[in-house]
């Protein structure tokens, strides 16, 4: 399996998917790597019913909360670049570090 190239708190842009998340960006949430999805803050947001639990002091109703999108549908935001780009690797081992294919900045 190909190395997974995001990491929790990278800055990411959305290329694809729903109309209105489109060119936002956000920091990853969190990486679900076993299904090749990323949760990005602000984007994908959901809405859900949850059930009220007193016993769990919760109280119930509507909550938003931000859905896992493929990975597919980001790419890492450089700052540099000012846009989405692809990452590669220099070095390997401990020393492997991660860097923009466009303009070579390491990202780690
Ligand atoms: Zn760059």
């Amino acid at each position: 399996m190909a190395p997974f190239k995001l990491k929790k708190n990278d800055p990411v842009i959305v290329t694809s998917g729903r109309r209105q998340d489109r060119k936002k960006t956000g920091k990853v949430l969190r990486v679900v790597a076993d299904k090749n999805r990323v949760v990005v803050e602000k984007v994908h947001v959901i809405k859900e019913y949850v059930r009220p639990n007193p016993q769990k002091n919760i109280k119930g109703g509507i909550v938003e909360r931000e859905g896992a999108i493929p990975l597919s549908q980001v790419m890492y935001y450089c700052k540099e670049c000012e846009k989405g780009v692809r990452v590669g690797y220099k070095g390997s081992g401990a020393n492997k570090q991660r860097v923009c294919r466009s303009c070579g900045v390491v990202l780690d």
